[in-house]
């Protein structure tokens, strides 16, 4: 009897995870799907797909909130056929977190439709600067696609290997989807606080300035305790620096330690903790006091092309970034 018992349980325990797992799936090249909470996903960038940037979908009740666009149209429409498929509700809001090419070229996909919504720094700074950065890009992708093919031929390590598949991916992107781009800008802005109600819940949209850039939102859901950083976190990867202000980006990261945080969806790398947005500002520290020192030894902005990355981040992903954040910490010490 318990022995029966016990497989029947074991049964239908099979089919009711053999079932959910089904209907949380989607299969795309671009990204990878968690599911983080009831009506929730995480959309993970994929290694060699043309999504660059992570981004998110929540369910509000009768539509769905969209938390950034990818870089190519390819994979927004994956990620709206996901959002089709899994909830099956309109997109009503699409968040552009920041103004960085990864994080909005998707916009079109959702519009007509879905509102965009940004803050109005973010949406200025496109207006100014959205269409020349679009069109310096699609003239130089082919070009710089040629150039990681060819480092992806060469390549002897994983490292390497991994490094040149990520700007294939990038590059890609441009040359197969920029053709057909259309700009388009948030027509929804607010600034410091604006909250979306639904009727099963409601999501928190809070700007943060002088961080990763000059204006960057987050996406906060309180009573699950998730929160989508945008670019303000990378996981276990290098960060980008040079476009924003590291001590306003370690202020908005103290700021975020406080609240009740369970999950945390980053711009770049995997699904975190709130220990990911700690690792952010240890991060920080360490790039600004190793640029000090070196300033403080004389060192010239060319002697940091040798600077060596310390052992705890030699694991972390675009490498490349160090550099480019040492010489940008570098340079804002003042000369004594
Ligand atoms: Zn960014």
């Amino acid at each position: 009897m318990r022995k029966l018992l016990i497989s029947k349980l074991f049964v239908v325990l099979i089919i009711t995870t053999g079932t959910y797992s089904f209907s949380q799936s989607f299969d795309s090249p671009h990204f990878t799907l968690e599911h983080i909470g009831d009506g929730i996903y995480a959309a993970i960038h994929k290694p060699g797909g043309q999504a660059i940037c992570n981004a998110g979908f929540v369910d509000l009740g009768e539509e769905v909130l969209v938390f950034d666009s990818f870089l190519s149209t390819a994979a927004a429409l994956d990620l709206k056929q996901a959002i089709k498929e899994l909830i099956g509700k309109p997109v009503r809001w699409v968040v552009n977190s920041h103004s960085h090419n990864d994080h909005i070229r998707g916009n079109q996909v959702f519009s007509p439709g879905a509102s965009i919504i940004s803050s109005s720094e973010i949406r200025d700074y496109l207006v100014i600067h959205g269409k020349e950065e679009a069109e310096e890009e699609q003239s130089h992708a082919p070009g710089r696609l040629a150039f990681y093919q060819g480092k992806m031929q060469e390549a002897q390590t994983e490292e390497e290997e991994q490094f040149a598949r990520m700007w294939i991916g990038y590059f890609e992107a441009m040359v197969e989807t920029f053709p057909d781009l259309v700009i388009t800008l948030p027509d929804v802005v607010f600034n410091d606080t604006i909250i979306l109600y639904g009727s099963k819940r409601s999501a928190t949209l809070i700007e943060f300035q002088q961080g990763h850039m000059e204006s960057d939102i987050v996406l906060y859901l309180p009573e699950e305790q998730i929160l989508f950083t945008g670019d303000l976190v990378f996981k276990e990867m290098h960060p980008y620096l040079a476009d924003g202000n590291p001590a306003g980006l370690k202020q908005t990261l103290s700021t975020l330690l406080e609240w009740p945080v369970n999950t945390v969806v980053p711009g770049h790398g995997d699904v975190g903790k709130k220990e990911d947005i700690q690792a952010m500002i240890r991060y920080i520290d360490m790039a600004e006091s190793m640029a000090g020192e070196l300033k403080m030894q004389g060192k010239t902005h060319d002697d940091l092309d040798f600077a060596k990355i310390p052992e705890l981040y030699r694991n972390w992903q675009f490498s490349v970034f160090f550099k480019t954040n040492l010489q940008f910490l570098y340079d804002l010490i003042p000369v004594q």
